[in-house]
């Protein structure tokens, strides 16, 4: 996310970033190095990167441990972070820091993104499309679902880190939602204790971490 302008004959873009090195050329794909060729090519000058400081008071820093136990696929609709959380910590996990997912860089996993954030805004907003968009978060069997699942699928083999796809619950459950089972296999689900003062189950075989449904 960045904002842009020209000041004195200069471009100035100031995106938000999860680390200091975010953009580092070192984690630059192809395609983004080949845009920033053609820009200092075109504009016979170079990019220069510098950091200016903290704008989010919120600002956590992302997750530094050695080997995380899991990671997490989720996002909302005002999420700047990265779509990727680590299961240990619960912070952010810059994707450039995983294997090159596909095509020199990440777009499977930005267009995932990118597609719950849209649904999530229809469902916030309820005016457009709220049930529709709701059934897509919190249906395993939704195009929006299958395409997270495959996305933590990969990263998992990629990674050899089990990986969580976050499913959105505000079912109105008849009869109590704590020992409700996995929508998918069936089994229990249940966690013993929250984690991390969010997630209330967890499906080890599915893949699938999800909450208590807010909506009673
Ligand atoms: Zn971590
Ligand atoms: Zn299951």
């Amino acid at each position: 996310m960045s904002t842009g302008s020209l000041r004195k004959n200069k471009i100035v873009s100031l995106p938000y970033t999860l680390e200091k090195k975010s953009l580092s050329k070192k984690y630059n794909n192809k395609y983004v190095q080949d845009q920033i060729d053609k820009i200092e090519k075109l504009s016979g000058s170079t990019i220069s990167i510098k950091n200016i400081g903290k704008t989010s008071s919120e600002y956590k820093k992302p997750c530094i441990c050695c080997k995380s136990e899991f990671y997490i696929l989720i996002t909302n609709y005002i999420s700047i972070d990265s779509p990727l959380t680590c299961g240990t910590c619960n912070k952010s996990v810059p994707i450039y820091k995983l294997p090159k997912f596909y095509d020199f860089g990440y777009m499977p996993i930005l267009s995932w993104e990118t597609n719950y954030q849209a649904c999530d805004s229809l469902q916030m907003n309820c005016e457009v499309g709220e049930r529709w968009s709701l059934n897509q978060m919190q249906e395993t069997k939704s195009p929006l679902s299958k395409q997270g699942l495959d996305i933590c699928k990969q990263i998992e083999e990629q990674t050899t880190i089990p990986t969580f796809y976050y499913l959105y619950n505000y079912k109105k459950n008849s009869g109590d939602d704590k020992n409700r089972l996995c929508p998918n296999c069936k089994k229990k689900w249940t966690l013993k204790t929250q984690l991390h003062n969010l997630y209330d189950f967890k499906c080890d075989n599915c893949r699938i971490i999800s909450t208590i449904s807010t909506n009673t």
